[in-house]
């Protein structure tokens, strides 16, 4: 049973990147029994905004991942954090350093002078039988943690096997500032244990945290987590993802008219795959993710995927939950008596719910002008009379007109009789029925409409020449 998280920084809105990790891990929870838990980590009050935390929220909302818990704020959690830090004092784990801005400074710069990796030299790291300098006046100490001084740190990573730190890599870090607040790789490992984690998945942007919190970890007795370090997302050139490539908000995916379950979808597959399988809904993602099988090298975003993705749950979800997407994009069609025919139509062509919706606002609105190019190539002389003379056989048909194929048994005949070509005939009738020439089918678009329908637009395109000079 696998405890895992997600814990944003609320520092901006919710990029894809993040909500792969929080899939996965969500993903892994689930499928182990176990819980997926949301934690905000706002303890950086200057770059955190409320925006950013509700624009988060509102991304897990409508993807559908919610949090087994409530929903823990690091800022709301600083007398736990305080609460250990003291612990450790006490047991001599951790100390108060006194090193002023300006000797930091100075011993950085030595340290690079001498093409050294810059790090705490343990001034006041006590030791046994080692007189620590005397305390300065007017100076708030910060608390470093003592880490190991030699050996290395290891742990088993679920995605890139076994990784080894050399101790003397990781200094005496500060795990708490001069105004005793407490920092970040210190309140990560807090609440990664006060939360019961059993698995940590995050971006490997993250790896070189990892051994300073598992020195927390062992310096307060706590279990350590099994980590999972995922490879970033790269554009299709293999470069760090942009927000032109797609590296944007959640919720802008939204607006542009993608369905969440396409979004996971595409997404599972950055990164992950069980054989060249593409489709997974829900049910087969959380019967086969594994994060042991995580890719261990970077993923290509490809917008192509996800449009193909999205443009196959528009097929396949039902017509009821799309007439709902649509009511976002002020497209009502729930109540519209042919609406199971027009979802039906529109929905094989449309890529994103805004071209269904356009598609769907292309045969219903009644057109307002007509296509130049398309009436002055397809009305000719002698169109209007054929028009005519198709509608007045419609109209002698028309009790017997409901579905496409009724359109059809009437219209096929008419064709022939008349020694017609299909387009010197459906041209004229798309332009009168939408006002150009690119729609479906003459014979979905008629059924859609209902004849008296179809009668009122043919004769009105008639009325004003299909708005060619006359
Ligand atoms: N708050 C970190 C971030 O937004 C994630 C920390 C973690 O996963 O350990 O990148």
């Amino acid at each position: 049973m696998a405890i895992t998280r997600f814990a944003p920084s609320p520092t901006g809105y919710l990029h894809i990147g993040g909500l792969r990790t929080a899939l996965y891990s969500y993903l892994w929870a689930k499928k182990t029994g176990g819980e997926f838990k949301l934690r905000i980590e706002d303890t950086d009050t200057q770059r955190n905004n409320e925006d950013a935390v509700r624009a988060i929220l509102e991304a897990f909302e409508w993807v559908g991942m919610p949090s087994d818990c409530e929903i823990e704020y690091q800022s709301k959690r600083t007398d736990i954090y305080k609460k250990y830090i003291a612990q450790l004092l006490e047991e001599g784990k951790a100390y108060k350093c006194y090193m002023s801005r300006e000797e930091l400074d100075a011993l950085r710069a030595s340290q690079e002078a001498a093409k050294q990796n810059p790090r705490y030299d343990g001034t006041w790291r006590p030791e046994d039988g080692k007189i620590l300098p005397p305390i300065p006046e007017g100076i708030e100490p910060v608390i470093r943690i003592k880490a190991p001084l030699e050996g290395t740190i290891e742990f088993e990573d679920g995605v890139k096997g076994l990784m080894k730190f050399d101790a003397n890599q990781v200094d005496d870090f500060v795990i708490a500032r001069a105004n005793g607040m407490p920092i970040y790789n210190f309140v990560v490992a807090i609440d990664d244990h006060l939360m019961g984690m059993t698995d940590v998945l995050r971006g490997d942007d993250h790896l070189s945290n990892t051994p300073k919190q598992i020195v927390i970890y062992n310096a307060l007795g706590f279990d350590v987590p099994k980590f999972y370090h995922m490879p970033m997302i790269n554009n299709p050139q293999g470069k760090k993802l942009s927000k032109r490539d797609g590296a944007m908000d959640v919720m802008q995916y939204k607006e542009d008219g993608y369905l969440p379950e396409a979004l996971l979808n595409f997404l599972v597959r950055l990164g992950w795959s069980n054989g060249d399988q593409e489709i997974f809904s829900m049910d087969e993602m959380l019967e086969l993710f594994d994060p042991n099988n995580i890719n261990k090298s970077a993923s290509a975003y490809n917008a192509e995927k996800l449009l193909w993705l999205n443009a196959h749950y528009i097929k396949n979800v039902s017509n009821d939950r799309l007439a709902n997407e649509l009511e976002y994009f002020g497209c009502i069609i729930h109540g519209h008596d042919k609406k199971e025919m027009l979802l039906d139509l529109c929905k094989e062509r449309a890529q994103t719910l805004i071209e269904l919706k356009d598609a769907i606002e292309n045969i219903l609105n009644t057109p307002t002008e007509y296509e130049a190019k398309g009436s002055k190539k397809f009305v000719k002389e002698g169109t209007i009379e054929m028009l005519q003379n198709y509608l007045s056989v419609l109209e002698t048909n028309k009790d017997s007109l409901h579905i496409a194929p009724d359109y059809e048994a009437i219209t096929k005949p008419f064709i022939e009789e008349n020694g017609l070509k299909f387009p010197q005939l459906f041209q004229p009738i798309r332009i009168a029925l939408t006002g150009g020439t690119q729609a479906p089918s003459v014979y979905d678009i008629e059924a859609v409409l209902g004849f008296d329908e179809v009668k009122t637009r043919i004769e009105a395109a008639i009325a004003v020449n299909f708005g060619k000079e006359a």
